[in-house]
């Protein structure tokens, strides 16, 4: 015999409750079929209770509401002809709930036994209706009222089984029953005095294991709405897979742990006949599911799942009146049990000072109450301390039958979580070692189960969350080599880019599934909201994702304002603006200390020599003990764009523009033809090399005539290249008649920084510097002679972008 239970979604409308006879015509022996109320229903129907228990009319509409949802469900589920005789039935139903809940809305008394009679209407209907679409859809299907056979005591909400009597009575009616099919409502049962009781929240899972352990059946089926018991719960995880096989024990301490696809109390009545439990999704039959059963075959994985229970709160019980002085646990334990408080968590320091202990916060102030009255005289004496309570919590666990065999499962949990910035607050580890919780912030949760997930079940891909400011010319060329580069990077290097933001000065656009770099232009035009640099901080805040990158492809100086609070987040920083670390010495050491704190790279490989390796090499020779002891380089790509194309042919207002036109230049070309940007540029090489120095310790040479320097404007300025096109002349036939060319060089030397525009002899190597290329010779204790040249591309939206992203990369590594 077959037992199969349907829940709330699955027969949550029409259309599934087709399916779910579809599932149960298929059967080729004798199947029990138990039902939850329609998906929603049972909440429903709390929710009016509440509202009349407060005096609040309003309970009307939710009942209204529900008696839509089941007309609906009738008219779509029956013929035109049948409908009429069913909904007869059900609003006798509904109006005795009606007359149940007008009662407590009077009252303004809601007693449990009350409660339970309101919310055991859902799955009367449930299976009214769907035992009755059975029939018409030609099966031999029955009805059976499951509180007719399972008895309980008097605890309306939670009931107890009476176990003898319970089994007894299913026994006897399943043996003389002679249809192929029964049908019986979940989660409801009945006391000695015939009073419905119901089992708990999600007990129709229980009614089913009660069945099948009864009739001992040769399998318990658990139809739900996802493909079985996955690795976390797929709502917040999307990487989870489900678990083809998993023990009892391991499925007991999963949904211990709030994996509610299974509700904990069921496993105990098959455990105890060994009868595997299977869980199938109604909506996809064919997918395998989840066996939960006493053997299982095969390589298994050491962690099995992780799961998480939100809505906790945490207990603190403290004093130094609790050392050696026994009976302390037993009274705080016994004063809960008293209050029906159920304890999730337990930890207990060694030195016995304190007792940390996790609830459903929803109990919190019943427990506070309790126990500091529990505790009323050593309060008074100060021997312990008024209970601690600690709200907006949850539990983290990962769950393994195989746990404790393997070292350094919690070690790797806990670093996972502190790499992601998630603090810990109480840990606890079964006495069976099948689990290690853990209990962190409430917003933590879906970044926790994440990262924990990455860690232990796709150890080999590694999710990386970008959210990118500036989408113009770099920004743009990013995304095109995110895009094209995917694939690679995830077969490759196992790391999975996601761009969850973009934004430019006008617009953000978030996307937390990824944002589609096919059409991001669109997608930022038509759906992105207006930008806002705050608005942007808080969305990837309150999005608190895993291995977050924030990167600042603009030239703004207000987008470095925000790293502090991205760093301080954990979120790692890339930056090819050059603002932060050429700002104040303080504030860009104060950025570079943080980031070690909050364990959140901040990279900027790209404010010197765009793509080119600078920063790496040098970080690379001082992190091997090298001391840099002197720099010089041509570190402006558009500088020496610039005097290269400069010549007797052309004008240099004209090699400027075409210098801008090209990109090679800042979107303001002063900050490059005044030289700040080459200031800039080897401040960040010389604080980089380990030294003090502000930029206004640099000498600027300027080769720019006064009228130029004193231009307001970028087309002042501009103008100012034309007016004074003989300046610019005479420096260049000043060089030429020498024989030199001009490179715009900056140097570094017995502690002394200048730039400024120099005459290059033909044996020197900046003499054929080309293009926009850049060039670095860094003399240091090892390369005394021969410096350490890096030399190549450095200016340009591409090769900047491929440096961003090679720092986005450098992120995954840390
Ligand atoms: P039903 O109405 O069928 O009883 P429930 O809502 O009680 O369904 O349980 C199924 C839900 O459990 C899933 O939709 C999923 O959101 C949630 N869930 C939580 N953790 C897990 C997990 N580890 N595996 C599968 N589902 C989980
Ligand atoms: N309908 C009940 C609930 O929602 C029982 C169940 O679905 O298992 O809790
Ligand atoms: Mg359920």
């Amino acid at each position: 015999m077959i037992v199969s239970k349907f829940g709330g979604t699955s027969v949550g409308s029409a259309k599934n409750i087709n399916k779910v006879i579809q599932i149960v015509s298929n059967k080729n022996e004798k199947t029990v079929v138990v039902v939850s109320a329609l998906g929603g229903i049972t909440n429903l129907l709390i929710n009016a209770s509440e509202l009349a228990k407060i005096g609040d009319i309003e309970y009307e509409t939710t009942l209204a509401e529900i008696k839509s949802r089941h007309d609906k469900t009738i008219e779509e589920l029956f013929k035109e002809e049948d409908r009429d005789q069913i909904k007869i039935y059900v609003s006798n139903v509904l109006g005795q709930l009606k007359e149940t809940l007008n009662g407590v809305f009077l009252l303004k008394d809601l007693s449990d036994k009350s409660l339970a009679k309101i919310v055991s209407t859902g799955e009367i209907i449930s299976s009214f209706i769907i035992a009755r679409s059975m029939k018409n859809q030609g099966l031999n299907a029955v009805l059976k009222d499951s509180r007719e056979l399972i008895k309980t005591d008097s605890n309306y909400i939670n009931a107890l089984i009476n176990n003898d009597l319970t089994y007894n009575n299913i026994n006897t009616f399943i043996k003389s029953n002679t249809n192929d099919i029964i049908v019986f409502p979940g989660f409801i049962a009945s006391d000695s005095k015939n009073e419905t009781t119901t089992l708990g929240r999600g007990g129709s899972d229980f009614t089913a294991a009660i069945i099948a352990k009864a009739v001992n059946a040769d399998v318990l089926e658990i139809w739900t709405d996802v493909s079985g018991m996955f690795s976390a719960n797929p709502k917040l995880v999307k990487q989870a897979k489900p678990i083809q096989q998993i023990s009892y024990q391991e499925a007991m301490e999963l949904s211990h742990f709030g994996a509610k696809v299974i509700y904990p109390p069921t496993i105990q009545p098959v455990l105890d006949k060994k009868i595997p439990i299977l869980i199938k999704n109604t909506l996809a039959p064919s997918e395998k599911g989840t066996l939960i059963s006493k053997n299982i075959n095969g390589n298994q994985s050491i962690v099995k799942g992780i799961s998480h229970i939100e809505n906790i709160a945490l207990l603190t019980l403290e004093g130094n009146g609790m050392v050696g002085v026994p009976g302390i646990s037993k009274r705080l334990f016994e004063s809960l049990s008293q209050e029906k408080i159920n304890i999730k968590f337990i930890t207990q320091a060694s030195s016995e000072h304190s007792i940390c202990l996790a609830i459903d916060v929803s109990e919190a102030k019943k427990a506070k109450e309790t126990i500091d009255k529990q505790f009323e005289f050593e309060i008074i004496q100060k021997k312990i301390k008024p209970l601690v309570v600690e709200k907006d919590l949850a539990i983290i666990a990962l769950v393994g039958d195989n746990m404790k065999s393997h070292q350094g499962i919690s070690g790797k949990m806990f670093s996972v979580l502190g790499n992601n910035n998630v603090n810990i607050r109480a840990i606890a580890q079964g006495s069976t070692e099948k689990n290690i919780s853990a209990v962190i912030a409430k917003r933590n949760v879906k970044k926790a189960l994440n990262s924990l997930h990455a860690a232990f079940f796709e150890s080999h891909i590694k999710q990386i969350n970008l959210f990118i400011v500036g989408i113009g010319n770099v920004g743009g060329k990013l995304l095109e080599q995110i895009k094209q580069q995917q694939e690679f990077l995830l077969n490759k290097l196992h790391l999975n880019l996601k761009v969850i933001a973009i934004s430019n000065s006008k617009k953000m656009f978030f996307e937390p599934d990824g944002v589609d770099l096919s059409n991001w232009k669109t997608l930022l035009n038509s759906e992105g909201k207006t930008a806002d640099l705050n608005e942007f901080y808080k969305n990837v805040k309150n999005l608190n994702l895993q291995n977050s990158v924030f990167v600042d492809n603009t030239a703004n100086n207000d987008v470095p304002k925000q790293y502090i609070n991205y760093i301080k987040d954990s979120v790692a920083v890339v930056a090819c603006n050059k603002i932060a670390c050429s700002s104040e010495y303080d504030n860009y050491m104060n950025l570079k200390q943080l980031s070690r704190e909050y364990n959140a790279p901040f990279l900027f490989e790209t404010n010197v020599g765009a793509g080119l390796p600078i920063i790496d090499t040098l970080n690379n020779l001082i992190a091997s003990g090298d001391k840099i002891t002197e720099i010089q380089a041509v570190l402006s790509g558009s500088l020496n764009f610039i005097f290269n194309y400069f010549n007797d042919k052309t004008s240099f207002y004209d090699v400027v523009k075409q210098a801008g036109i090209e990109g090679f230049t800042e979107p303001d070309p002063r900050i490059d033809l005044s030289g700040v940007d080459v200031m800039r540029k080897i401040l960040i090489l010389i604080r980089e090399s380990g030294v003090e120095m502000e930029l206004e310790d640099i000498d600027n040479n300027s080769f720019l005539p006064q009228s130029s320097l004193d231009a307001d404007s970028v087309d002042d300025f501009m103008e100012t290249l034309k007016t004074e096109a003989k300046h610019f002349n005479q420096i260049r036939q000043e060089a030429e008649t020498k024989g030199c060319r001009l490179k715009y060089v900056a140097e570094y030397k017995n502690g002394k920084a200048k730039v400024g525009l120099q005459h290059i002899t033909k044996d020197h190597p900046f003499y054929n510097l080309d293009g926009k290329d850049n060039i670095v010779l860094f003399y240091t204790n090892r390369y005394k002679e021969q410096p350490l040249i890096i030399k190549g591309a450095g200016a340009g939206a591409d090769v900047t972008a491929s440096g961003i992203f090679g720092d986005i990369i450098r992120t995954g590594n840390k």
